[in-house]
């Protein structure tokens, strides 16, 4: 009988080139490489399941290839000490997990070892995971050795944050912040995977699934893999993706539209915690929230909606919901929305983040658009003409008042 290994495991990348999403990393790696250029402490840092240790890994194992020398960066993957590292057999890489060995004397050891040579090879490299999990004394007794790294020795170290790692450490070491990865490039990627599993998989599912691995390739392939256990003919649909992820009703996040859309904040973000509570990421709240602006949009100009990831009793709500919103409201949601699904990428607490943007969302609905505004000053307008013909106001002017007045407000 075959053993099961987690596809997260199986399609571990091997070598720079099989990376996804970490290009000017990757790049200025590889040119650092090539030049001889990158120094002795390295520091990754990222959400979890961005490729930090895969990243490390692999720069352990190219700072120790064989054939380190002939010009390409890549580790040759076919040299003793590569073939090393395919086996888990490498002496002269140690790897540890700062949560679990954060003391003193846990790093004395790691310096200690820092004075022998490497037993083959050029280096001796250690990978230091969740490194801000360090004591201070543990931090202290390091930044001694980063100083004056033996020539010999390289530190790769990771971090999820890097806000509590010292100043000192983080000035004497090359960082790369790596991001969250673009969630089509994860959907392309999960297709290529399921092609080599020979699993048959909708666009639409693989998209479902990337957005609730939120731009994590680990996590999103763990949740592939559930969905293929539960998939029946190795057939994966979206209807079976939204079922497994808890998302087959819309109602939920129909609730927090019609709150949102209403200016009813306090209600909105005690519906956006319910909502997060059962694991769909802030992320997957967004897409959905989208998906749910443009059918109503769709409903309000009379256009049949392109295909989407909604479920099928969404329209019938949406539909109750049409009037709760002018188009220009709808065109400003989504907007803020888009812009949204940016910042999400650019914080390591997007379930933060999302509250603050379902805020901005919220204080926005209960603006007025353009329209109101400009009908409000032609009554005025009709008043002031009445009045005094010969010193009307021309509707030029009340538009440039009305806009600098309302800057936030949208033109229709
Ligand atoms: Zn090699």
């Amino acid at each position: 009988m075959n053993v099961y290994i987690p596809l997260a495991s199986k399609y571990r990348p091997q070598k720079f080139a099989d990376v996804i999403g970490q290009d000017v990393a990757i790049k200025i790696i590889t040119c650092g490489m090539q030049k001889n250029r990158l120094g002795a402490a390295l520091l990754f840092s990222g959400t979890h399941g961005v490729g930090k240790t895969t990243i490390a890994r692999i720069l352990a194992k190219a700072f120790r290839c064989e054939e380190y020398d002939r010009g390409d960066p890549e580790p040759c993957c076919r040299c003793a000490s590569c073939l090393g590292f395919a086996s888990d057999n490498q002496t002269d890489v140690v790897e540890t997990d700062a949560a679990s060995n954060t003391s003193v004397d846990d790093v004395r050891e790691i310096i200690e070892s820092c004075q022998y040579r490497p037993i083959s090879g050029r280096y001796r490299i250690f990978i230091i995971d969740e490194v801000h999990m360090l004591s201070k004394s543990a931090f202290n007794a390091l930044l001694k050795t980063l100083e004056e790294p033996p020539s010999h020795v390289k530190f790769l170290l990771a971090t999820t944050e890097t806000h509590k790692i010292p100043e000192t450490i983080l000035s004497r070491v090359l960082r790369f912040d790596l991001k969250k990865v673009d969630l089509s490039l994860v959907a392309q990627y999960l297709s290529s995977i399921c092609n080599q599993e020979h699993i048959s998989a909708s666009a639409e599912a693989l998209s479902l699934i990337a957005g609730a691995g939120d731009g994590s390739i680990r996590d999103s392939l763990s949740i592939l893999d559930q969905a293929i256990n539960m998939s029946a003919n190795n057939e994966l649909t979206a209807q079976n993706v939204r079922d497994m992820l808890g998302v087959s009703d819309d109602t939920d996040i129909i609730e927090l539209l019609k709150l949102i859309l209403s200016s009813n904040l306090k209600d909105s973000i005690a519906q956006y915690r319910s909502i997060i509570k059962s694991n769909i990421s802030p992320h997957m709240v967004v897409r959905r929230l989208i998906d749910c602006i443009y059918i109503l949009a769709c409903l309000k100009t009379n256009v049949e909606p392109q295909e989407n990831a909604l479920s099928e009793n969404a329209l019938p709500q949406l539909r109750e919901l049409s009037n709760a919103a002018s188009l220009p409201a709808l065109s400003r949601v989504w907007q803020m929305l888009l812009k949204g699904v940016e910042e999400l990428k650019l914080c390591d607490h997007p379930e933060v983040v999302l509250e603050m943007i379902l805020t901005r969302i919220s204080y926005a609905s209960g603006l007025p658009d353009l329209h109101e505004i400009i009908n409000a000053f032609s009554g005025v307008r009709e008043k002031c003409t009445a009045r005094k013909p010969d010193n009307a106001i021309s509707s030029n002017s009340l538009f440039d008042d009305a806009q600098k007045m309302f800057p936030d407000a949208t033109i229709c």
